[in-house]
């Protein structure tokens, strides 16, 4: 995909940090990572989003290898695994891909949620429900 910067990289174009590559799936450091190790992990095929990935189960397996590499690299105490999809989920680069991020005591990383009671759970359950095959 022209313009596509982890297209470029995965075609060998521009650099990248490179921790894992296979087949399908290529896994290189973030440039501005959100803490030490943090790492993408994408799939070669140029997909946008999730709803456009059904069938790459193959990403799954590279997930876990990153993340056990960098428990076992850095010993954080914890992992977030991240995917954003559209610009208002924080998607800034248009090929989908995983974020692998160390979560350490003390990291200064906040992710917040504003969670509230579950309202109509039957409505909404079914409302998705009957949206999947
Ligand atoms: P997202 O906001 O989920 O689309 O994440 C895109 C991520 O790609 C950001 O965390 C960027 O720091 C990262 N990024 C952008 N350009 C590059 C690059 N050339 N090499 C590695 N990471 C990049
Ligand atoms: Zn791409």
């Amino acid at each position: 995909m022209e313009d596509c910067i982890f297209c470029k990289i995965i075609e060998g174009e521009i650099p990248s940090h490179k921790v894992y590559e296979d087949e399908n799936v290529i896994a290189f450091l973030d440039t501005n990572p959100t803490s030490k190790g943090h790492t993408l992990v994408v799939p070669k095929e140029h997909v946008e989003n999730i709803h456009e990935a059904s069938g790459m189960d193959y990403i799954w397996d590279p997930i876990v290898k990153v993340s056990n590499a960098v428990k076992d690299a850095f010993n954080p105490e914890g992992i977030n695994i991240n995917q954003n999809n559209g610009e208002v989920a924080g998607q800034e680069v248009m090929h989908m891909h995983f974020h692998v991020t160390p979560r350490y005591t003390g990291d200064e990383i906040e992710i917040e949620y504003n969670r509230e009671e579950l309202e109509n759970g039957d409505e909404v359950a079914e409302k998705i429900s009957e949206k999947i095959d």
